[in-house]
């Protein structure tokens, strides 16, 4: 039998007590494969490390409950959990001697010739998985008849005088049609489907449009926005529900509404299976994707909070990140979201290029109004290159100067670069104000400014978040 485990990494103790006291994230792309490599004919396990505690003994016993000598074992990487999962690939390496270990996932796709330079590691799929694993299965079955230049968009090496070389094969074409894959195998997940009952997680589409500097979504999944039909979305839900009867529905595409006509159409399917079943849904977006139109159906449709990267409320630093959004479709946003009662979660970020401790202050004291006048919630986080971004691609043009290299510590709550104007220590004043401070003290006390001119800055922000008049910021 062709048995395959797939490993979805973790990081600390500490962070796993957090995922799962939080909503938690099911390892989609791994669920992904799974569906894909059963329809091939695999038996396949998925081992979810953000679930487990397991000593290192345990983890090799529970891996060998799953199978003796596995074919292939697959582990998901981040940045993050870079450093745990190459300790994983060594334990399972030394576990099964012949199985071979591959890497996939973000940080796999960015850090291939650090990450195929670990002795433990034999391949390393780059980009979307599904077009490379099973191609990838038949060379090591098969190495023979079918040689590893015939796998396309994976990193492999060999060794010549004693150097070990790392070759890339050529790269595959994007998937352009989501629909011909099958639906995530939940099945293979049922501890977490235990965890999250209520909630079925769903990705329907890959690729932005847009090209945020601090984001790897384009380097990821490409420019082109594919996307599941809304048929194959909708038949995904009534099938899931039918085994698992959730009540809510997470969509957790990068931007669900890129394509407006087929977000409707969504919407309407969940309208008239409403008798049957109301389903309570979030979603993400960009705010310049917000009209009043779209967000009624969505209203109707039970949709209960849309995420929004509103990122800064500074023109000049929206503008140099490539966001391509105006203020004022912000305040738009906002205000209808308020009118038809969804609740927007607002994220933003705090020392992005250009930024100095003005621009900061203003984000904090925006992020602070939106919750304090009851429009959403709002969560900072904190400029951090990961790899796949320009910003990590390259600093020096935007004025980002990286004084912390240990990648395990990119996280977005931990300061990475100063700026010609912010330190790191500016930073962590500034995230600890929103995080622990706030609510005892209306001034950040960033950027010198007297408790006047704050209120004055906060009353703005609230008359323009109530569609007042405004002396603008
Ligand atoms: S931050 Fe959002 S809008 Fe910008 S590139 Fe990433 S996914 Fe697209």
């Amino acid at each position: 039998m062709n048995e395959i485990i797939l490993i979805g990494g973790s990081t600390s103790k500490k962070d796993r007590i957090q995922q799962r006291e939080r909503y938690k994230m099911p390892p989609i792309g791994l669920l992904a494969l799974s569906s894909l490599l059963k329809m091939h004919g695999y038996k396949v396990n998925i081992c979810d490390l953000y679930l487990e505690d397991f000593s290192r003994k345990e983890f090799v016993e529970y891996l060998q409950s799953l199978s003796k000598s596995p074919l292939m074992i697959g582990v998901s990487v981040y940045t993050e959990s870079e450093q745990e999962c190459l300790e994983i690939c060594s334990i399972v390496k030394k576990a099964f001697n012949k199985t071979k270990v591959v890497m996939g996932g973000p940080q796999a796709t960015f850090a291939y010739n650090k990450l195929m330079d670990n002795e433990y590691v034999d391949f390393i799929i780059r980009g979307e998985g599904e077009s490379k694993i099973i191609p990838l299965l038949e060379h090591i079955k098969n190495p023979n008849s079918f040689p590893v230049q015939n796998v396309p968009g994976i990193a492999w090496k060999k060794e010549e005088n004693g150097h070990r070389i790392i070759n890339l094969t050529e790269n595959a074409p994007m998937i352009t049609n989501l629909d011909v894959l099958p639906f995530p195998d939940y099945e293979e997940w049922k501890l977490s489907m235990k965890n999250c009952s209520h909630i079925l997680t769903m990705v329907t589409s890959r690729g932005c449009p847009s090209s945020c500097i601090f984001c790897s979504s384009k380097s990821l999944s490409g420019s082109k926005y594919r996307f599941n039909s809304s048929e194959w979305v909708f038949s995904m839900i009534i099938h899931f529900y039918k085994i698992y009867k959730f009540d809510s529905i997470a969509f957790f595409d990068d931007t669900l509404l890129a394509n407006k006509l087929r977000a409707k159409r969504i919407c309407k399917y969940l309208i008239s299976y409403a008798d049957k079943k109301s389903f309570n849904w979030v979603c993400k977006s960009r705010v310049d994707m917000i009209d009043e139109e779209i967000i009624s159906i969505m209203k109707n449709s039970g949709c209960g909070s849309i995420h929004f990267g509103i990122e800064s409320i500074s023109q000049k630093i929206l503008d140099r990140m490539g966001k391509r959004v105006k203020i004022e479709t912000i305040f738009k946003a906002l205000r209808l979201t308020k009118k038809y009662e969804i609740r927007p979660d607002c994220s933003f970020i705090i020392g992005l290029p250009d930024e100095n401790l003005e621009t900061i202050e203003d984000t904090l004291l925006f992020a602070d109004v939106i919750e304090k006048e009851g429009f959403g919630a709002s969560v900072v986080g904190i400029t951090t290159p990961f790899p796949g971004t320009e910003i990590c691609e390259n600093p020096e043009k935007f004025g980002l100067n990286i004084k912390v290299k240990d990648i395990s510590k990119y996280n977005l709550n931990t300061p990475i670069c100063e700026l010609e104007d912010v330190t790191l220590n500016d930073l962590r004043k500034a995230y600890f104000f929103f995080t622990h401070q706030r609510h005892e003290t209306n001034n950040p006390n960033l950027a010198g400014r007297t408790s006047e001119e704050i209120k004055k800055i906060r009353q703005d922000f609230t008359n323009r978040l109530k569609g007042e008049v405004s002396i603008g910021v």
